[in-house]
């Protein structure tokens, strides 16, 4: 079975979702773009626990099975859609992660709140696509639009969340980050009015983290 060392990393960003209780039961679905411009997404409706590499499927650009024997993720429109639009992402995670999807129900966005949402978006914002049916083309096209060109995470209106990264252990780790900046946020505006970091400040952090941490640029959570 061709792609096994990224089938193996699909699967085991599936099960740290599980692990680190962003996913529970089968709501989320991790995806990563292969050499050849296919994907390979988690198959809908299995316990990740109980996933293995073979398990997950190979999917064209379009989102039509190419091997595997179970059915793809029933978000896979919107997996390829991401990738059809945003030629250098390599690899999409979706959660119902609590403390995100919570603002996603509010109608959030996540304003500037915290200097680690500029590993998220270039201006520290976290844009929140309008509602549609989940699995719909039309819930793609919002993610991308809401993603642009350059933003690595979006909200998903009364849905969830959507990351992208390099690879899937990058597109994890930024969901990690998304939930806890979604949890200050929430936690912030229970108190009272959070102070948001200016333009300028958000900027300066921006050039900041761009040239920071290469020795280890799969990861940002080793980020101050
Ligand atoms: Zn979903």
């Amino acid at each position: 079975m061709k792609h096994h060392g990224l089938r193996e990393e699909v699967a085991h960003v599936a099960k740290r979702l599980i692990d680190s209780g962003l996913v529970t039961g089968t709501s989320g679905n991790v995806s990563a773009r292969t050499p050849e411009g296919e994907v390979l997404v988690t198959p809908s409706g299995i316990d990740y626990e109980v996933l293995e590499p073979e398990d997950v499927v190979l999917v064209d650009i379009e989102g039509t099975v190419v091997e595997g024997a179970l059915e793809p993720s029933s978000e896979t429109p919107m997996h390829t859609g991401i990738y059809r639009v945003r030629a250098e992402v390599g690899a999409v995670v979706h959660t119902h992660s609590i403390y995100a999807t919570t603002l996603a129900c509010l109608g959030w966005p996540i304003p500037p709140v915290h200097y680690m949402l500029t590993t998220l978006s270039g201006d520290g914002q976290v844009p929140l696509a309008p509602y549609t049916t989940y699995g719909t083309e039309e819930l793609a096209g919002y993610a991308g639009d809401a993603l642009g060109e350059g933003c690595n995470a979006c909200l998903l209106q009364n849905h969830g969340t959507v990351t992208v990264g390099a690879h899937p252990e990058e597109a994890f780790a930024r969901t990690v980050v998304l939930e806890e900046m979604a949890e200050i946020y929430y936690r912030t505006r229970i108190a009272g009015e959070p102070v948001l970091l200016s333009p300028g400040q958000i900027e300066e952090v921006a050039a900041k983290i761009s040239g920071y941490g290469q020795a280890k640029p799969a990861s940002t959570d080793n980020r101050g």
